[in-house]
Order: C-alpha cells, then structure tokens, then sequence
C-alpha cells in the first residue's frame, strides 16, 4: 500500500491519526454511556468505518467496564464506507446504536454519531499550499472545503487565509453535508462559490478530482496534510480512464442497472428512468457492489445508481464497463460524449 493509496469516506487508515494518535481521540464515551442509561438500554451496537474496525474491541472493552454487566455490546461485521452506509439491521435491533467516523448524514435520535475528528495539524500544509494560491492583491478569492475529518479546524483555516490577505468564500452545499465547507466523495455542492480557485484541505486525491470535474472552471489546489502534499487536481487521466469505460460500453447490448440498497445510496427513481426507455436493463438490488457480486451476471455492461465513487474509484476492477447513469446516457447516444461529468449525489432518504 503506498503513501498515495485513497479511501473513501470515512476511511481513516491513512489519516495519520490511526497510527500516531490513537490515544488522543475522543470516542465520547461519556456520551454513549449517558444514552444507555437514559433508555435503560440493554442492547448497544456500534459501527465503525473500515479504517477504524480494529478499533472496536478496544472500545468495546472500555464500555463493559462503563456499564452494567446485563449490556449486550455488537460490533457490526458490515462494511462502512459513509455515513449514508448505516447498519439498518444493527439499528433495529439495539436500544442505542452509535456510528462511529462520520458526521450525519440525517439526525435521528435513534442514533449517535461520534466524528472523530482527525487531530493531524493542517497549518504547516496550508502554509505550502500559499505558494499555489494566486497572490492576494491580484486574486484574493477563495473557496475553502474539507472533508468531515477535519471539521473541527475549518475556522482555523478560514482565519488562517483570511490573516494573509484572502477573503474566504463557503457555504454548505446542501442537506446530505453536516457543515458548511464540508465534502463529501459524492457531493462537491460547498464550492460553488463566487471564487476561481479552491483549496481543498484534506487526504488523499478523489475527493478533489470529483470536485475539479464538477468545477472545471477552477483551479484546484489539494493540501493533503496525511501524506504532506501539496498538488493542482488533474482530471485528465481521470476523463481518459472514463471515456474508455463508455466507448466500451457503446457495443454493449444488455445492461445490468444496479439499486443500492444501503440506506443512504438509493436512487430508485434514476434506475426506473432507464429501465423504462430499455427492455434490455434489468433491475438488480444489492447492498455492497463488488466485482465478484455481478460476476455471474453476464450483463455486457452495468450501470451503478448506488455510490459514485465505486463506478470511478474501483471501476477498472469490474469485468464488464461499470457506468454511471450519466455515462449510460452517453453509451446509448443519448447524449453527446462531451457531456461526460462527474456522478454527484444529493439528498439524503
Ligand atoms: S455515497 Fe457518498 S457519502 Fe456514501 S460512501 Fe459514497 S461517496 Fe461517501
């Protein structure tokens, strides 16, 4: 695994914090253990994202000793990837059900939500990513986003720019964010701001390529302070990876049209729209969509309605062309190849 290897949400492994600062997070048990005894519960579930498993027996541990003998702790065995990646099945069945490594995507009162925060320092990231940025005397507008991790400093860097001179533009995208500046690898809704060029702050590469396909008019800069990098989103090889996928699936004759059935990557309403203009889509439901999933299939090509980030990030793995619904538009000649765009989700459920 190397230095660059990307995650998707809510994947912490390679925040930095999973090696150096495990002691310092703050899994806010005090929290959880006021809810257990609010509703007298006798069934806890917790979920953490993949990244984050390993830490579950640790804090499994440390709530036995919180509570009382008769409290069933589960850790849930589902893969998670978001906060629209709820274990439903754990939820129904525990009195208090805490997801761990997102902010929400819903409240619900059914639920708790603890962050976790990443407590890597993004100054001396975004004090090399200034070289980048346009000086402020000829361009001081800025777009400023990060990622649900690292929340907890977004005013810091909104003060940090705005001490040298740049006037900081953010809004909240719209409801499937938490904060205003927040991204999310499916919904890049927080910068459209009145600003040419935006600094994104946070780990790994996918969440700023998404975003720069989704703005192709800015300039934007990725301050990556886990792997201590600075460097200008290029979509390009993204795009070629892409148009490939949809030349391929031109030829395809039958198409497999993928509903997710994880809470929050249903778009049922998209599918319906293809299956009704093709008798040759077919309709198939499942909740994790993996390569040897749809292996059996023998569709000439799917269309993935569920997570975006699967048909971009992991594309190249499946057998046959994995398309968004957008790309399928494109594959059947309904729309103009340069049209091809980046898959974004809105809403929650
Ligand atoms: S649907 Fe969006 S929030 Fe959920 S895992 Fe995919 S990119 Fe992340």
């Amino acid at each position: 695994m190397n230095e660059q290897t990307e995650y998707s949400d809510g994947d912490l492994r390679n925040t930095g914090m999973s090696l150096k600062h495990d002691r310092e997070w703050d899994y806010e048990l005090d929290r959880i253990v006021e809810a257990v005894e609010e509703r007298d519960a006798s069934k806890v579930g917790l979920q953490f994202p993949e990244g984050l498993k390993r830490r579950g027996p640790d804090v499994a541990d440390d709530l036995r000793e919180l509570l009382d003998d008769d409290v069933t702790i589960m850790l849930s065995g589902q893969p998670c990837y978001g906060a629209c990646d709820l274990d439903t099945f754990m939820m129904r069945r525990t009195d208090v059900f805490v997801h761990f490594g997102h902010s929400p995507m819903k409240e619900s009162e059914k639920i708790i939500y603890v962050p976790l925060f990443s407590n890597v320092d993004v100054m001396p990231i975004m004090e090399e990513a200034k070289a980048e940025l346009a000086d402020p005397d000829d361009d001081p507008d800025v777009g400023l986003v990060t990622t649900a991790q690292h929340m907890n400093r977004f005013g810091d860097m909104a003060d940090w720019l705005e001490e040298r001179g740049y006037e900081v533009h953010t809004r909240r995208g719209d409801e499937r964010l938490t904060h205003e500046g927040q991204v999310l690898g499916c919904n890049y809704a927080s910068a459209d701001v009145d600003a040419d060029q935006i600094l994104y702050v946070g780990g790994g590469k996918f969440h700023p390529l998404g975003l720069a396909m989704e703005h192709p008019d800015k300039n934007v800069i990725i301050a990556d302070p886990v792997n201590n990098v600075v460097t200008i989103a290029d979509t390009e090889k993204f795009m070629k990876q892409r148009y490939a996928t949809v030349h391929k699936a031109m030829d395809a004759e039958t198409f497999g049209v993928i509903f997710c059935t994880k809470i929050g990557q249903g778009r049922m309403e998209i599918a319906e729209k293809i299956l009704d203009s093709n008798d040759n889509a077919y309709l198939i439901t499942m909740d994790e969509v993996t390569p040897d999933r749809l292996r059996n299939f023998g569709f000439d090509a799917y269309v993935n309605t569920g997570c975006p980030r699967i048909t971009t990030d992991d594309g190249p793995q499946f057998h046959k062309p994995m398309l968004t619904p957008g790309e399928y538009q494109i594959a059947v000649g309904n729309k103009p190849l340069n049209e091809l765009s980046f898959d974004t989700f809105h809403g929650t459920w």
